[in-house]
């Protein structure tokens, strides 16, 4: 009788702590959603005015084209900080839309690395970087759109964090009922106490760096996010010799040949 009322009573504290850990991952998930609608609300905001700065900035350097090169420098630089928060807002936007993007496109990933690749050959030129790629034809599910960010966030970091004349390469392979995207430089690489942190919204290894190159610390972030509503992963090796490779997986969602 004893043992009976024992296992009644365990049941019962169990089954109300299972309640209170529910109601607290609601109230969690509740209290994400109304941080990422609230990002979402404020760049929304801001979109107007800094196009207007934008605009204005671009227009006072054309008219004032002949002035000295200290006021050159001073309109190029507010324009510089403009394009940078401009390029946050975006991202903010981009991030707080996630959920609302259409998964169900048809996505061809070697097309699309040749078209990222295409896009970041000034980049990549500019430091001197061969771009490589491997790519299998794989076939699978998902946001074009988002697939595209996640896969020129990768590559363009690859760039960015290279040394002059070093090399990227891009392959992609099938491995059971996933893509497997491994993207590879032959950078500076991540210290390992920073490579879970790198994706966490605005953390940089080294900030200076970062905004010299005119990141806002949300890439990573938002490569995470994508791999993640796919129902993928991303994760990262790296050494200070040989430089990056982060590998993503995701799964092809019905598309196995
Ligand atoms: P950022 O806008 O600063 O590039 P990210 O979220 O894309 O922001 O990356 C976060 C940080 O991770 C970067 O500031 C950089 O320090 C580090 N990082 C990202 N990719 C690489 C890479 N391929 N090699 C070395 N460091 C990297």
């Amino acid at each position: 009788l004893t043992s009976t009322r024992f296992d009644e009573n365990t049941a019962a504290e169990f089954q109300q702590l299972s309640c209170s850990v529910n109601h607290m991952l609601d109230r969690l998930a509740l209290s994400f959603d109304l941080q990422r609608q609230f990002a979402g609300n404020a760049a929304h905001e801001l979109r107007t005015p800094l196009a207007m700065m934008q605009t204005k900035l671009e227009l006072f350097a054309e008219e004032h084209s002949d002035s000295c090169a200290e006021t050159a420098e001073l309109v190029q630089f507010q324009i510089d900080q403009v394009n940078r928060l401009t390029a946050l807002v975006r991202t903010l936007l981009e991030m707080s839309n996630l959920q609302s993007v259409s998964r169900s496109d048809e996505i061809e990933l070697a097309p699309l690395v040749d078209e990222i690749l295409t896009d970041l050959t000034t980049l990549a030129e500019q430091k001197n970087i061969t771009l490589h790629q491997n790519c299998e034809d794989v076939h699978m599910i998902g946001s074009d759109t988002l697939i595209y960010r996640l896969l020129f966030n990768l590559i363009e970091n690859a760039i960015k964090y290279n040394h002059t004349g070093g090399s990227v390469t891009v392959s992609i392979r099938k491995e059971q009922h996933q893509a497997l995207l491994h993207i590879t430089d032959t950078g500076c690489g991540i210290p390992e106490a920073y490579r879970e942190s790198i994706f966490q919204p605005f953390f940089r290894v080294d900030k200076s760096r970062s905004r010299q190159m005119g990141g806002v610390g949300l890439g990573l972030a938002l490569v995470k996010e994508i791999a993640v509503l796919h129902g993928g992963n991303v994760c990262v090796e790296s050494s200070s010799e040989k430089g990056t490779t982060f590998a993503v997986r995701l799964p092809l969602i019905g598309k196995v040949e």
